[in-house]
């Protein structure tokens, strides 16, 4: 990995070219893969990103199956999630923005401890606090002296992409190709992802939309509406972002014709399209010296995201890890916090940290991943190797 690391300040078109890779591969097959990962080409993201993946998928077979959800990610993510949390205890309030972190100035000037967050109307008081926004967000709710230190005034260098997720109804099956009758029969219950078609994630480098698929078949769960069709999900970046709402539509569903020509027997009966400013961050070549560690110079302030400092892409992998990272982080801190909370007027019984719950992760299966070894062991903590962070990453505090 370290090889890798030390590739985040070219672009993937340098790397690739560098070594003798055609352009043409780059158009062709590269491309539509840089933009289903940063919504960037080859030519803007940085070789870092794109070679994390591949390095996985060398080392873990497994990881390179491209899989769906059997529905939305509410249902069959978030759902799970919330249960587990709230089984445990959790409380999780939604709709409650964090307006304004309360905190503590050191005889130095500079900020020195989290006391509190503004919930609503209400001052809430915390021992510790996480901070797992995304960069929009974090770059919002950070008090502006924080930037005083350079771990927070670095994460204002790092920007994000627009994109815009544009959905199309048909009445019929878009990706079956071969028959006819199919492609226009949508009689009967296909609720169990059997409707016609290719059940897959889909990429091209013919479209605007580099990556996307038909969810109806992909993810039924609730996708799939008896007697429709498909329903075909693309991710459009900056080059169509700021056209209007229906122009996008239009040219989405010009361009899937064009992908699949028998699709233009199909009417599309339905579309949506949802716009992000800001959605992924810019995963171009030099942001990772930017990219804050989940410790901060504020010992009971943690930050966890997948724009914080973790070996992955900007995805749901990547901020899961950055939260595993950022749990060890809180477990090394435990004891300062206990014993800062103990100092703490008035403190609540029950509000200092409990250490024992999770134990260090266990790092020696990192060193099998280093080596390239896939003895079984690899594991996906393996960044949690402090040891293995490149020089240019920020210090651990
Ligand atoms: C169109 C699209 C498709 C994608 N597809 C995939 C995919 O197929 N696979 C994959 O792995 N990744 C995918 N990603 C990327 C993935 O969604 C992100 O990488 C991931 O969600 C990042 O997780 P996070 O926890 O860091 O941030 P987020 O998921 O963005 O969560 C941060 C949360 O913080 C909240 N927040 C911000 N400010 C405040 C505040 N002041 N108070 C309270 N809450 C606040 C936000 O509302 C948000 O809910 C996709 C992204 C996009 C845009």
């Amino acid at each position: 990995m370290d090889m890798v690391r030390d590739l985040d300040d070219m672009t993937f078109t340098e790397w690739f070219t560098g070594l003798g890779g055609s352009r043409g591969s780059i158009d062709r097959m590269w491309d539509p893969i840089a933009y289903a990962l940063g919504f960037i080409d080859c030519d803007k993201i940085s070789a870092r990103c794109m070679l994390t993946i591949f390095m996985l998928f060398a080392i873990r077979t497994e990881a390179s199956v491209l899989r769906m959800l059997d529905g939305s990610p509410q249902t069959f993510l978030h759902d799970p999630i919330v249960k587990y949390l709230e089984d445990r205890g959790a409380t999780i309030h939604l709709r409650t923005a964090i307006r304004d972190i309360a905190y503590e100035t050191g005889a130095d000037g500079l900020p020195s401890k989290i006391t509190g967050l503004q919930v609503r109307n209400e001052l809430r008081e915390f021992d510790a606090v996480v901070c797992a926004c995304d960069l929009p967000g974090v770059k919002k709710v950070l008090p502006k002296p924080f930037r005083q230190f350079p771990a927070f005034d670095n994460i204002y260098e790092l920007d994000a992409v627009p994109i815009a997720t544009v959905q199309l109804r048909f009445d019929g099956w878009v990706t079956e190709l071969r028959d006819g009758h199919k492609m226009h029969d949508v009689s009967g219950d296909l609720s169990d992802g059997r409707a016609p078609g290719i059940d897959n994630l889909l990429y091209s480098a013919d479209a605007e939309f580099s990556c996307f698929a038909d969810l109806a078949l992909t993810s039924p769960g609730e996708y799939y509406k008896e007697g429709e069709g498909s329903l075909m999900q693309a991710v459009m970046d900056s080059r169509a972002y700021n056209r209007p709402d229906d122009v996008i539509v239009q040219d989405t569903l010009d361009q899937m014709h064009r992908l699949f020509p028998s699709s233009r027997e199909l009417k599309c009966t339905w579309s949506n399209v949802v716009k992000l400013g800001q959605s992924l961050y810019r995963e171009k070549p030099g942001q990772d010296k930017f990219r804050p560690s989940q410790a901060t110079p504020i010992p009971n302030f943690f930050l966890a995201g997948s724009y914080t400092y973790q070996d992955y892409i900007d995805s749901m992998e990547g901020a899961t890890k950055s939260g595993l990272m950022c749990a060890d982080e809180i477990i090394n801190a435990a004891d300062a916090i206990k014993r800062e909370a103990a100092t703490n007027v008035g403190l609540p019984e029950g509000k200092v940290i409990n250490k024992n719950f999770r134990e260090p992760l266990d790092m020696t299966a990192a060193t099998a991943a280093v080596a390239f070894v896939d003895d079984g062991s690899f594991d996906a903590n393996e960044n949690t190797d402090m040891a293995m962070r490149p020089e240019s990453a920020p210090t651990i505090g």
